[in-house]
């Protein structure tokens, strides 16, 4: 079965005018189901660019980006968003949830794309919440949650469509301590418990320590990628052959 993440000599070259941006540079990643990694590096050095790129929000300028097998460079507008909607799940740093409009709204959001009767998004939705432990919270509006209960709200909306892969760019930077760490328990549980891959970006060395891999990058490409905890069983495997 080939890798979920796999990015061979990938390139982003963004344009401005006379101006070209290499945001990009010759990356190559791969990355396990089951993987819990974390992407640092310092302010432009392409967190976010490699983070849409895996996320299917933007394809590279060369290269090949292949996610569960399928190559990504070649997709339609409307098959990226159909990939988006099955197999991802996004967080932000400034948790982007719909302003009056109920955390259950909120979570339900992606299940109303995919043409769920109101019930089934409503049950589901409610579910997701209560994953994060928003029990109770249902009706809440963003402006009457904490910084770190919208970030949940975020976390459920993400996790409703049963996603294989959570990206999450600073999910904690706009969070006190306290709530960072919540935050950062509750994704090591879903990647413990559940399986799901996470790849987050963060700046802070104390977010990255709950994961098991550290990629640096710098200027466009990976200057370190080390494991900071056991590698999961599949990796192990393909280490031994
Ligand atoms: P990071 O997330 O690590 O701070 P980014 O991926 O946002 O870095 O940016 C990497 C580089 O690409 C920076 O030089 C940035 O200015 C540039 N860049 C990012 N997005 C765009 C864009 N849409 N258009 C032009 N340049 C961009
Ligand atoms: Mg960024």
């Amino acid at each position: 079965m080939s890798s979920l993440i796999e990015c061979e000599d990938v390139w982003k070259v963004y344009r401005v005018g006379d101006v070209e941006v290499q945001a990009l540079r010759g990356l190559s990643l791969t990355i396990e189901r089951g993987e819990f990694v974390a992407i640092m590096g310092s302010s432009g050095s392409g967190k976010s660019t490699l983070m849409n790129m895996l996320g299917c929000l933007d394809q590279p300028t060369k290269g090949c980006y292949r996610l569960n097998g399928i190559e990504v460079g070649g997709l339609r507008p409307d098959e990226l968003a159909g990939i988006r909607n099955q197999q991802i799940g996004f967080v932000f740093q400034s948790f982007n949830l719909i302003p009056r409009t109920s955390a259950l709204e909120n979570a339900q959001l992606p299940l109303f794309y995919r043409g769920l009767s109101l019930k089934d998004q409503r049950a589901q939705a409610a579910a997701a919440l209560g994953r994060v432990g928003l029990h109770g919270r249902e009706d809440h509006y963003p402006t009457q949650l904490s910084g770190g209960q919208q970030q949940r709200v975020a976390i459920a909306r993400a996790l409703v469509t049963s996603p294989s892969l959570l990206l999450a760019d600073e999910p904690t930077g706009n969070l006190d301590s306290q709530s960072s760490r919540e935050i950062m328990g509750i994704l090591e549980a879903l990647n413990r418990d559940e399986g799901i891959t996470i790849i987050l970006v963060t700046h802070e060395v104390d977010v990255a320590a709950y994961t098991a891999r550290e990629i640096v990058i710098h200027d466009g490409q990976i200057r370190s990628d080390r494991w900071t905890k056991a590698r999961p069983p599949s990796s192990q495997v393909e280490v031994e052959i």
